[in-house]
């Protein structure tokens, strides 16, 4: 064999030790032209997380207009009352469910054609400042309510920690997250709880390590945003 290929099957073995599950890259597009989507989906790239809802939207029945269909939309900003609908219409997931109310009203408005709607429960980890995301005490309370609706699936926990370059800072807040999603795993065997969506460009390697199932990478993929 060759010493490439012995470096390609170390290397291989070490991502494997590292991450014993699979990790799914979702693809952070917001504020970037559909251009750019366009270049990452002929890339091998099918899902993509938008966060202000109208403008996903367009790029949503832009896709459509290309007759592209096996790309997943992700919400991953925040969703206001008077906006449900469209989410319910247009996306595949929504990452940052942080209120029964809006839960409801998605299951409400999802239209009866389309499967369920994915969702995951947005946790405020560590980031004082925010006011998105429920404390980690509720999550229990809420999912509890969230799973007897229809028409949405329940599949995990969301958590955009405070920015922080230590990455000990970032392991804490992402193992506090694997803690809580172990649990939610536990509470709920019978329901497909696989996805814990933590890690952007400049806290991957840490989310990794300490279990997300999903990161959410824009700069990195599409460069800087305005
Ligand atoms: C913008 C954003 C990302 C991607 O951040 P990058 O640092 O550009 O990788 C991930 N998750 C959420 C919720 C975001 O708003």
């Amino acid at each position: 064999m060759s010493i490439e290929q012995n470096l390609h099957n170390i290397q291989q073995q070490i991502n494997q030790y590292q991450t014993p599950r699979t990790v799914s890259l979702l693809a952070v597009s917001k504020t970037k032209p559909f251009s750019d989507i366009l270049a990452a989906y002929h890339a091998g790239q099918y899902q993509f997380g938008e966060n202000y809802v109208q403008e996903g939207v367009e790029k949503i029945q832009q896709a459509q207009q290309q007759n592209i269909k096996d790309i997943t939309w992700h919400l991953i900003g925040p969703l206001q009352s008077n906006k449900t609908r469209l989410v319910a219409e247009h996306f595949d997931w929504v990452q940052t469910i942080d209120r029964f109310k809006i839960a409801e009203r998605l299951s409400q408005q999802r239209p009866s054609h389309l499967v369920p709607l994915q969702i995951l429960i947005q946790i405020n980890i560590s980031d004082e400042n925010s006011k998105s995301g429920i404390q980690p005490e509720q999550l229990f309370e809420l999912a509890a309510q969230i799973v007897q609706l229809p028409n949405i699936q329940l599949r995990g926990l969301m958590a955009i920690p405070a920015p922080t370059t230590d990455p000990a800072q970032q392991k804490k807040a992402f193992a506090q997250m694997a803690t809580l999603f172990q649990q939610l795993q536990q509470r709920y065997p019978q329901l497909p709880i696989d996805t814990l969506s933590m890690g952007m460009s400049d806290d991957m390697p840490s989310a990794i390590e300490s279990g997300s199932t999903m990161v959410r990478i824009g700069t990195a993929i599409f460069g800087k945003r305005n």
